[in-house]
């Protein structure tokens, strides 16, 4: 016997002594997984126990299979997925504040920079400027610094512009690593709730063939009492209902 009396019950893939509540009949696992766990033990038997250690284990070996056959070579990306649905770990995470945080102070200063570059408050500041620059330099004669043609004036708008292309080329590049990251992580979700989704079905599939095949068992032995009971007790049948319509009057 497989099964032990003090609830504990023996590993056929480790041969331990597992609880019962941390391992699951032979019967009860997909198909799918048997072929997977026959290949390294042919002697798998549906009436003995694995524990879940050694059933997620497989498990990861068989999502494993399944990527390597319809994706060739797998990344390291897709061997993330497979270790967390071993390990039954989160795998979704907040990649925008992670990335923030490992910013330094100039990547900082270059984003707040490029974002007041690109905003109407900085269009509305500049032509401000220019228009008292051009002004004054034209119509108040004692404070006269930059006279017509306004060469510094020149000078002053080349340097900002000069300044501002690289900063602005930074800032956008961050963002394009930063989509990067993002939609690298979407994928490791999106790759591990199919993979999920997948294996709940096979499952449940399972489960319903399982329990259709048990009830069929059950309704049969149900028939064969039923006709058991009939054969043997005709003249009883007759005789209950009389009986209990005197005790009603
Ligand atoms: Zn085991």
């Amino acid at each position: 016997m497989v099964k032990k009396q003090n609830g504990t019950v023996l590993c056929q893939i480790c041969g331990k002594q597992k609880s019962a509540s941390v391992s699951v009949r032979g019967e009860l696992v997909r198909p799918s997984l048997v072929n997977t766990i026959v290949k390294s033990h042919p002697d798998w038997s549906p009436d003995g126990y694995i524990c879940f250690t050694d059933l997620n284990r497989f498990r990861g070996q068989y999502v494993k299979e399944i990527l390597e056959e319809e994706k060739g070579e797998l990344t390291s990306i897709d061997r993330e997925v497979i270790k967390s649905l071993t390990e039954h770990d989160l795998l979704s995470r907040d990649t925008t504040r992670e990335y923030e945080e490992q910013l330094t102070f100039g990547e900082k200063t270059a984003d707040k920079v490029a974002e007041f570059a690109g905003s109407w408050s900085f269009i509305a500041f500049a032509t401000g400027i220019i228009i008292i620059w051009l002004m004054v330099n034209l119509f108040i004669v004692f404070l006269r610094w930059d006279p017509y043609p306004f060469i510094l004036l020149n000078l002053v708008l080349s340097c900002i512009a000069a300044l501002q292309a690289p900063i602005i080329i930074m800032s956008q590049n961050r963002q394009a690593e930063r989509d990067r990251i993002r939609a690298q992580e979407d994928y490791k979700v999106n790759l591990k709730a199919e993979l999920e989704i997948r294996h709940l079905s096979d499952k449940i599939d399972h489960i319903l063939t399982k329990q259709w095949d048990r009830m069929m068992d059950i309704q049969q032995i149900q028939m064969e009492l039923m006709e058991e009971i009939a054969q043997k007790t005709p003249k009883e049948k007759k005789e209950v209902p009389q009986k209990n319509g005197n005790q009603i009057s």
